[in-house]
């Protein structure tokens, strides 16, 4: 598959180039192909042209002429327009062969004599046409006896054959347009499917290995259990079973967290609303994580300056955001953490809780894919973070299902700061108040 997909991509990208030009040479054989019919029919009129004056002077000179060496002779010793024909009339003779033969562009004509100067000229004739423009003897088809030759001048109307054509160059821009869309929809679903195994390959890897530690870790716990030392050490017994609990424990979370996933996915987010103190909560989220921040040699600090910190929200929800957020902070830090936590009021009745970390920081393009599910970010030098790459999706999901919004701010070294922005109890009951009374309205 590796080798196989940039093959096609190669291929198909080949056979459209291919195709195009292709359509490119066609297009231009047949406007060359045009081109050669117009001279064919120009050249075929003009020869008639030539033998109807001839006609037309004979007939003018009431000479009988039985065969053709005597109209020869005849031709190359008396022919000439002068005086025998007027301009209307050469005009005349010229359209209608002209027409005659299908070409349908104005011309312009002049007859010039041995000594090159014109015995006829047609008003729009100009002495520079008489190199482009089509000739004939007109006395004879032989040169070295030229007496007058006649010069018609034909602009050929490339308007005209473009406008013919260009049903075809239509049709086939669309349909080469199509392909080139059906192609591009193709590549970016085969990306898509192969960024979507790479994906689900990850989280395999990343599951495993979160479940395989405390699987581990119990197993030892167990195998010491059994051991014949421990099995008469009550303390020993109590630290052993405590430890099966706790990474029990631990694979319990991860367990939930996969299944919270698949619930979001399912959209099945079934919110209990009560009103919540979100002081209370934040206090009470870092009291249970600060140990393992103080393991770390880190310190998180609360500022909770917000007047009016009570909302309407999902209480366990709600808690999950903010120990979420809490833990990245901690979790993606090279330092001892130092981690501060502001909430306040903002003008238009929303609580703002930010959560600021002095962690690795993320660049642009990592902070505009944090909240897509799986994702995670290379961290770098910093090895052995866990993770399924679905709380910050999950965090946003309910965010967004509480009628808020989340921000992140970041600089790469330096540190992170997520903003979660949710209406207070004062802004819904405000907006409550207003669908009342124009209810009542
Ligand atoms: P997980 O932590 O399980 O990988 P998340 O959805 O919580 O998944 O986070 C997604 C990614 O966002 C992480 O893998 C990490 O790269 C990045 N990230 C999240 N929070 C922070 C933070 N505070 N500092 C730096 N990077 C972060």
């Amino acid at each position: 598959m590796k080798r196989i997909f940039p093959l096609i991509v190669v291929l198909i990208t080949l056979s459209v180039i291919g195709i195009l030009l292709i359509q490119m040479s066609w297009i231009n054989k047949a406007l060359q192909l045009k081109h050669e019919t117009f001279l064919h029919e120009v050249d075929k009129s003009i020869k008639s042209i030539a033998t109807d004056i001839q006609n037309q002077f004979l007939s003018k000179q009431q000479t009988t002429l039985f065969n053709q060496r005597d109209r020869q002779w005849y031709l190359e010793k008396f022919f000439t327009t002068q005086g025998f024909f007027t301009k209307d009339e050469l005009h005349d003779i010229i359209e209608v062969e002209l027409r005659q033969n299908n070409v349908k562009e104005p011309f312009e004509f002049c007859i010039l004599n041995i000594f090159k100067n014109p015995v006829f000229n047609s008003d729009g004739f100009k002495p520079q046409d008489i190199s482009t423009a089509f000739s004939i003897g007109l006395a004879n088809d032989n040169d070295a006896l030229q007496q007058e030759v006649l010069y018609v001048s034909i602009h050929e109307d490339h308007g005209a054959i473009i406008h013919e054509m260009l049903w075809m160059v239509i049709v086939s821009i669309v349909f080469t347009t199509i392909i080139v869309l059906a192609f591009a929809v193709t590549v970016r679903t085969l990306f898509n499917q192969k960024k979507l195994s790479e994906i689900k390959s990850d989280f395999i890897n990343n599951m495993t290995h979160e479940l395989k530690t405390p699987l581990a870790t119990i197993s030892l716990a167990i195998d010491a259990l059994t051991n014949e030392k421990v099995i008469h050490d009550a303390d020993k017994i109590k630290i052993y079973s405590s430890m099966i609990k706790e990474e029990n424990k631990r694979m319990n979370k991860q367990v939930e967290k996969i299944l919270q996933a698949a619930r979001l996915e399912k959209e099945e987010i079934k919110l209990n609303i009560q009103r919540l103190d979100t002081h209370q909560i934040i206090n009470k989220v870092a009291d249970n994580i600060i140990l393992q921040i103080q393991e770390k040699k880190g310190t998180i600090r609360l500022y909770l300056t917000a007047t009016n910190p009570v909302i309407e929200a999902d209480e366990v929800h709600f808690s999950n955001i903010i120990f979420n957020l809490l833990d990245n902070a901690m979790k993606y830090s090279q330092e001892p953490p130092h981690i501060e936590v502001l909430t306040l009021n903002t003008g238009n009745g929303m609580l703002s809780i930010k959560i600021k970390d002095n962690g690795i920081g993320m660049d642009k393009e990592t902070q505009s894919r944090i909240f897509e599910k799986f994702y995670r970010a290379h961290t770098g030098n910093l090895h052995n973070v866990k993770g399924f790459g679905l709380g910050l999706s999950y965090v946003k999901a309910i965010v967004d299902a509480h009628d808020g919004k989340i921000r992140v701010e970041s600089t790469p070294g330096k540190g992170s700061t997520f903003t979660v922005i949710l209406p207070t109890l004062q802004r819904q009951d405000s907006k409550a108040d207003n669908a009342q009374d124009e209810g009542e309205a």
